[in-house]
């Protein structure tokens, strides 16, 4: 069969086989901005049957030097319907669901529903905690991945791995319009799109307890072994509402 799918279902880990279950899955995508723009991009190519796109935000200028789902002709719009259009332009066999809304600890559980991955995308560190927390509650990995400047972040939560309150991050970190350049974004996003393909295919082995840290200034990659704090709050409220 000769279709858009030739090149990839040729790979040992995917197949026919890998091709029909990628189409079966769905994933939530927390953000359609500069990590969005190629996690959402990937996945939709890639063929994954349901993509659910959370996104509140309107596109501005200052978002075309690394958003690329988005063009000038969209300054204005909505993130969500701009991102579908192109979406739907780029693989007209997949589903792409909408939800036009910013996540808050009071909605995050139904915007992520009964998604298999959720990849966080997000600029905000405390909308990234209410993710990580409601996805361990629900058992549901995260690709989290973050930019600043020149560097960059890939870690999955999920399994006895720690989640991002476990590695320090606060609420109170949270910066605003922090400089991204974005190449450095590509890469990072890039990078989650392939984590997230890895879990949807049982494949290789995803990045649960191992920081993958990028320095595009020294062009250099690090993995950093992390463990779960077993003194995570974060940790102990998902796990006690397990319970529930
Ligand atoms: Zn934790």
């Amino acid at each position: 069969m000769t279709d858009r799918y030739e090149r990839q279902r040729a790979l040992a880990q995917i197949g026919e086989e890998g091709q029909r279950r990628l189409a079966k899955k769905q994933v939530a995508v927390i953000g359609a901005g500069g990590l969005g723009s190629p996690v959402l991009t990937y996945l939709a190519q890639a063929g994954v049957g349901t993509l659910r796109l959370v996104e509140f935000d309107t596109v501005g200028i200052t978002n075309l030097n690394r958003q690329f789902l988005y063009t000038e002709k969209d300054v204005g719009r909505k993130k969500s319907a701009a991102a579908r259009e192109k979406l739907a332009l780029l693989n007209s066999e997949i589903l792409v669901e909408v939800r036009d809304a910013e996540l808050t600890k009071e909605n995050a559980e139904e915007l992520i529903g009964d998604a298999d991955v959720v990849v966080s995308c997000l600029d905000c560190i405390s909308a990234r905690l209410i993710v990580d927390e409601v996805c361990i509650r629900k058992k549901i990995p995260v690709v989290e991945g973050g930019v600043s400047g020149f560097f960059g972040f890939v870690l999955c939560v999920g399994g006895d791995g720690p989640c991002l309150e476990c590695l320090g991050y606060d609420a109170a970190m949270d910066q605003k319009e922090i400089p991204v350049l974005g190449a450095v974004a590509g890469v990072i996003g890039s990078l989650q799109a392939a984590e997230c393909l890895k879990i949807l295919l049982g494949a290789g082995e995803p990045l649960y307890g191992r920081l993958l840290q990028y320095d595009g200034i020294s062009g250099t990659f690090d993995e950093i072994e992390v463990k779960k704090n077993e003194a995570c709050r974060l940790h102990r409220r998902a796990e006690a509402g397990k319970e529930k």
